[in-house]
């Protein structure tokens, strides 16, 4: 297997795992020519499909743009902001601004005013060592905001070329995707071309001023909850529609388990309600505290699921973080599984979440 090589990107061609890099069906193999399913996608429909890298590919990734003049388009997922952060961007960008794009925006409340999400990311950003030069909300998969981002690209690449980039599942392939279609007669023209030092290529779509907007390889972020669980507890935690609140009244000294994934625990302060926004089919369960940790032991994987049994071995185990919630009305934030908004003042919490699972906690965004 390992001498038969993609005639597209060159890369060792695979049979056996359809989502890994390389993938080629078995009977392709009797072909001469052996070209991955990637490259055919994108040969044929013009179709780009997730590809992923990390490591040093990932550096060599960073490197490569760190070299080059033009706009650096980051895409993350507003749902898990910080689990689709590439850490160390700032570092490799030099004076090359940064425009920031949140995607999935049509899983937020219609009630929240987006000005406050993208003050939000803003904030986040500059916590994080970056600034970019403005951030805007898109849905790529509804098209929401994408004229708007298209616009802002156009405006702020100064008749340079575009770098997209993002980490694995924040749905960059789908934001790429909505621009090869809405950018119509570029569609026998796209290219692939490499950075020196990686495996995988950078999908070149060409703009109308002769420079080009480059998709490069998706970046595996380790602190993703989603690498964590297999792919059918990834569809259970991953909303698909507008969030609705599921709002609970505790007492001090309850517990509320997110399947199992998560745990928050209302240690002290006066009765309150909590509103939870998580996927709308993930099951939450109320305990006592002084119960929580028994009920975690003996029932996680089947009362207190997602994580399937399949998932077990993957997840890591729990990690506490306890936060004294000073102001009303504020969010605790588990990327990307969602977030618990605190109604009252003077509440002491903690939520227990995977090793590795960013928590948060932020100004309510209603
Ligand atoms: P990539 O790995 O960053 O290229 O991500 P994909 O484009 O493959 O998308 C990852 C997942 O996010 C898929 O399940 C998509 O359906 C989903 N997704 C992408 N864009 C959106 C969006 O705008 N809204 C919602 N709700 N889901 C999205």
């Amino acid at each position: 297997m390992e001498s038969i090589k993609c005639i597209g990107c060159g890369i060792a061609i695979q049979t056996t795992d359809k989502t890994a890099e390389g993938f080629a069906p078995p009977s392709s193999l009797e072909k001469e020519d052996v070209i991955c399913q990637r490259c055919f996608k994108l040969r044929n429909y013009n179709e780009l499909q997730p590809v992923s890298l990390s490591g040093d590919d990932f550096l060599a990734i960073l490197n490569g743009i760190g070299e080059k003049d033009g706009l650096i388009v980051k895409v993350v997922d507003i749902f898990d902001f910080n689990g689709s952060w590439i850490n160390g961007l700032h570092r490799f960008v030099g004076k090359k601004d940064i425009l920031l794009i949140g995607n999935k925006s049509d899983i937020l409340p219609k009630s929240i005013n987006p000005k406050r999400v993208t003050n939000w990311m803003k904030a986040e950003a500059a916590k994080l060592g970056l600034k970019p030069i403005d951030v805007l909300l898109v849905s790529a998969v509804k098209g929401t905001g994408m004229s708007e981002a298209l616009d802002a690209i156009e405006t702020y690449r100064k008749g340079k070329d575009v770098y997209v980039v993002g980490c694995t599942n924040v749905g960059k392939s789908t934001f790429i995707n909505r621009i090869i279609k809405d950018a119509t007669g570029v569609q026998d023209v796209i290219t692939t071309s490499y950075f020196p030092g990686t495996t995988l290529d950078v999908v070149e779509i060409p703009l109308d001023d002769g420079k080009s907007l480059m998709d490069t390889p998706g970046i595996i972020n380790d602190h993703q909850i989603a690498h964590d669980l297999d792919a059918k507890d990834l569809k259970l935690i991953t909303p698909k529609k507008e969030l609705k609140p599921k709002v609970y009244q505790l007492n001090a000294e309850q517990t509320l388990f997110i399947g199992g994934l998560a745990r928050f625990d209302f240690i002290a302060g006066d009765r309150s309600s909590f509103n939870i926004y998580v996927a709308n089919g993930l099951p939450l369960h109320r305990t006592k505290l002084e119960n929580a940790d028994e009920l975690y032991l003996n029932h996680l994987g089947d009362m207190l699921s997602p994580p399937s049994a399949a998932s077990l071995e993957k997840l890591p185990p729990l990690v506490r973080h306890e936060f004294s919630i000073k102001e009303a009305k504020t969010d605790v934030v588990i990327s990307g599984l969602g977030w618990i908004t605190i109604q009252h003042a003077d509440v002491q919490v903690a939520v227990h979440a995977p090793k590795g699972v960013n928590v948060i906690i932020r100004p309510s965004l209603i």
